[in-house]
């Protein structure tokens, strides 16, 4: 596995959520799942659904826009009070917001009235944090502003704790934000379905008992993502606290002593390290620094390893207690809360799937949906046999469950994007490898888990989408000039980084023999061979769509096709 990466156990996050929405719900008390510190993962954000999560919360609109490309459409919470400039993308992409300012609520409200919507807002009160939110003094005129504006609805009053000055919830300060919704309620005539109680930080209190009834919504990140109480940062034993692991392999192992020698200026980052003298030590290199991680917010999984220091790309650990390690070995940290989200932002490292899901044994049935003159086709019925050959079984049509690798053999690419968003289970986490002379409907698909291979046209629209979404597409002409193998290196490498295989589309068009008039134009026939060798090496495949071939399709082109799909399924079954 290269390394660094952050492995990321979707099955601990679920499992959180569904603790924390469990222990909620025994209070009358609804969960938004706060993704912020992922980026906006949507992996992460299902796995938070999946616990049962009402909403999802997140702070910024580029990750609000990962979440719906990803096709996302849980109800979302702005949480970052938005600016006047936003105004117009908060009301398309968010449901919620929490506000503060007239000017961002009219901005709002015009933006709402314009797009036909009508956005929902929560009005936050200021409780001594001195983040965001106003005074109660300054209330009524604000929500007077969201009761009168025909684009919004005032749904309810929201506070924030432990954020800007570290000011906890209380059972007192929570009182107060309940008498502030209900003079509300009596000012305007309106009944508010939300009093937001504030963040992970209120879970204690709730734990206690102590949330006053009319706290009916938290906003919890942190506990979901880490299995810490907020406030100690004290390990919680109902919830788990390994869903993130940050993965770095050691460089260097050598005996030295802990004491520099030479004159000491500062470091790189203005600091001035300083060290106790403790004589010879076994100091190891790991390969991250300071520019993936934050230092002080990592801690060593095996309790023999002492981190001592950082610079930029190299992290200093003390392995005097644990010489088992060896140049190569992987070294694991746990990560706080800073360091797991400097760990998602950083493109040093890789983001991938642990646990239950990665783990998952390979398919071992393949399940046919084509159209019944196709399957009857002798070639066909030719290529099912191989299969079986192989070892696997076949089905046709159906629902597809677990084990099982769908084949699909629609005509046209349009109809397979179809199935394969409709067919496959919701919770699957799918890369898409698209082998197509064209983009298709492919650039709907979450483009960081999308590779394109083998473009040799693409609409301006379809490039505009492209470029705009940072999709990966490796044309004819790159092909020609990286290669084969690094081009599907690359296209492998972003479809199977943060998910639990992919779908690999290949289309008659990309590649010679499958389309008898565009011989010269695509893969060639050892191209194609190599690409599908190489998806059978990564192991992840876990769906096929055989596109481009109708029931008349020519017998030669058709046993093209088959044989290199069984060089994408065979060899992952001999391997
Ligand atoms: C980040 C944030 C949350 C979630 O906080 P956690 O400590 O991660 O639970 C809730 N509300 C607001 C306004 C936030 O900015």
């Amino acid at each position: 596995m290269p390394t660094p990466s952050l492995s990321i156990d979707l099955d601990a996050i679920a499992a959180n959520a569904a603790a924390v929405v469990g222990r909620c719900a025994a209070a009358g008390v609804r969960v938004i799942g706060v993704t912020k510190a992922t980026g906006g993962s949507p992996q992460v954000a299902r796995a938070m659904l999946r616990g049962g999560v009402a909403g999802l919360g997140e702070s910024r609109l580029d990750n609000v826009r990962r979440l719906r490309r990803a096709g996302i459409g849980a109800p979302v919470t702005m949480l970052r009070i938005p600016s006047v400039t936003e105004a117009a993308d908060v009301v398309s992409l968010c449901d919620v917001s929490l506000n503060s300012e007239a000017l961002v609520l009219e901005a709002l409200g015009r933006a709402a009235e314009e797009q036909g919507r009508v956005h929902d807002v929560i009005v936050m009160v200021e409780m001594g944090d001195r983040r965001e939110g106003v005074a109660p003094a300054e209330l009524m005129p604000l929500c007077e502003i969201a009761v009168s504006s025909p684009g919004l609805r005032l749904t309810g009053l929201g506070a924030n704790f432990m954020c800007a000055s570290g000011v906890l919830p209380t059972e007192a300060k929570l009182a107060v934000l309940v008498e502030e919704a209900e003079r509300v309620e009596a000012r305007f005539g309106v009944r508010l379905d939300t009093v937001s109680g504030g963040n992970s930080a209120n879970l204690p209190l709730l734990e206690a008992g102590a949330l006053p009834p009319r706290i009916n919504e938290l906003r919890v990140g942190f506990s979901i993502l880490r299995g810490e109480n907020a406030i100690t940062g004290a390990p919680l034993d109902w919830l788990r606290g390994d869903a993130f692991t940050l993965e770095g392999e050691l460089v260097e192992m050598k005996t030295k002593p802990s004491m520099p020698e030479g004159e000491t200026g500062i470091d790189a980052f203005g600091n001035r390290p300083s060290f106790e003298d403790r004589g010879d030590r076994v100091r190891g290199i790991v390969n991250l620094g300071r520019v993936d991680i934050r230092l002080e917010g990592l801690t060593a999984r095996d309790p023999d390893v002492e981190i001592t220091t950082a610079s930029s790309d190299h992290l200093i650990v003390d392995l005097t207690g644990a010489r088992r390690f060896a140049v190569g070995d992987t070294v694991a940290f746990g990560l706080d809360y800073g360091a797991l989200v400097q760990a998602f932002l950083s493109p040093y490292v890789e983001k991938r799937l642990a646990g239950r899901d990665a783990a998952e044994a390979g398919p071992g049935r393949v399940r046919v949906f084509a159209d019944p003159a196709l399957l009857a086709r002798e070639e066909t019925q030719d290529f099912l046999q191989a299969i079986r050959e192989f070892g696997l079984g076949i089905e046709t049509g159906g629902e597809i469950g677990p084990g099982d690798l769908p084949l699909w053999m629609p005509p046209d690419r349009g109809p397979t994007w179809e199935q394969i968003t409709t067919d496959l289970p919701d919770r699957v986490e799918l890369g898409l490898l698209w082998l197509d002379s064209e983009p298709g409907p492919a650039v709907a698909a979450e483009p960081d888990t999308l590779a394109l291979v083998g473009l040799r046209a693409a609409t301006p629209e379809q490039s505009e989408i492209i470029r705009r979404h940072g999709i990966l597409a490796l044309t004819m002409e790159d092909i020609d000039l990286i290669g084969i193998r690094e081009a599907m290196r690359r296209a492998l490498g972003r479809v199977t980084a943060m998910t639990e295989g992919f779908v690999l589309v290949l289309d008659a068009s990309v590649g010679r023999g499958m389309e008898p008039d565009e011989m010269e134009a695509g893969l060639s026939y050892r191209e194609c061979s190599t690409a599908m060798e190489l998806v059978a090496q990564s192991g992840g495949l876990r769906g096929i769509a055989m596109t481009g071939f109708d029931p008349d399709a020519q017998g030669a082109a058709l046993k093209a096709a088959h044989g290199y799909l069984m060089s994408a399924l065979g060899k992952r079954i001999l391997g």
